[in-house]
């Protein structure tokens, strides 16, 4: 081989070797961007914080099906006394009279004033539509309680109401038991007592229902009062608020507010609250089951 050729050779194997070079160079590069990607792939990424909430497993399907335990269901509801009845009040008079008249029963020529005064203790001058109106309201929270339903002609004395509406107001109700309540008084100042009016067997249809029902109510209220029940029970032919009633209805008078020591015990609030109690055992007495 001649020098010429040999270099000519160490030339061109020199060109390949610098190709080579540069080619491997280039490679290296190449490894190196990789390994760079890949540490940024693979770095570790931001901590993320998640919030476990808990949800309710829903109950097995199965369970709705199942029948409720025997003592779940059982009707445990015991009746209140007077649940189902129905009482009417009447707190008797009002703040005002009112002196226009109004027949005393359906097609009757007979006129009686349409609220009268009602009476008044001489002593403590309180009136009797103060103390009737006192007790009542005290009878409804006692019948309420019980279960009945209550209405009542007035809860408040500035009214005016006659004898015939507040009977018809009775009727309009139909309550099953009328309670008109009243005070008496009297010129004999010694007279004490309480005692229940009733209208006669031609002005009501409930006359053996009433008569009872006011036997038990006067009863009661004497053992809870003390108060004198001798003059017992009235009938009545005359009173505007029995004879336009078509609903069982009486009227109880209390006590004697001409009677001075009557008179302290009717207006005191305590004893009132024991004339409610007594009037109110009655009522249960006549409706007990
Ligand atoms: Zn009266």
């Amino acid at each position: 081989m001649n020098i010429c050729r040999k270099k000519a050779i160490v030339f061109i194997v020199s060109i390949l070797l610098a190709v080579a070079s540069v080619l491997s160079l280039t490679s290296c590069s190449q490894t190196k961007d990789a390994i760079k990607r890949e540490t940024v792939i693979t770095a570790p990424p931001p901590s993320i914080s998640f919030e476990v909430v808990q949800t309710q497993e829903p109950m097995p399907f199965i369970t709705y099906l199942q029948p409720l335990p025997t003592e779940t269901i059982k009707d445990t509801h015991t009746p209140l006394p007077l649940e189902g009845i129905v009482i009417g009040l009447d707190p008797g008079h009002q703040a005002h009279q009112n002196t226009e008249k109004e027949p005393v029963e359906p097609g009757s020529s007979v006129m009686k004033k349409k609220v009268s005064a009602g009476t008044w203790g001489s002593t403590t001058h309180i009136y009797e539509y103060e103390v009737v109106l006192n007790v009542a309201l005290e009878l409804r929270d006692l019948l309420k309680q019980a279960g009945a339903t209550v209405y009542m002609t007035r809860e408040v004395n500035d009214v005016d109401i006659s004898n015939i509406e507040r009977a018809k107001f009775f009727n309009e109700h139909n309550v099953d038991l009328g309670i008109r309540i009243h005070c008496n008084s009297s010129d004999d100042t010694s007279k004490a007592g309480a005692f229940i009016l009733i209208p006669d067997k031609k002005h009501t249809k409930h006359f053996d229902f009433i008569k009872e029902c006011a036997n038990n109510i006067l009863s009661a209220y004497g053992d809870a009062t003390g108060i004198s029940t001798k003059y017992g029970i009235v009938e009545r032919d005359d009173q505007t608020g029995f004879n336009w009633c078509s609903v069982p209805v009486i009227n109880i008078e209390m006590g004697h507010m001409s009677n001075k020591t009557e008179e302290l015990k009717l207006v005191d609030s305590n004893f009132q609250k024991k004339m409610a109690r007594g009037i109110f055992n009655g009522v249960a007495e006549c409706f007990k089951k």
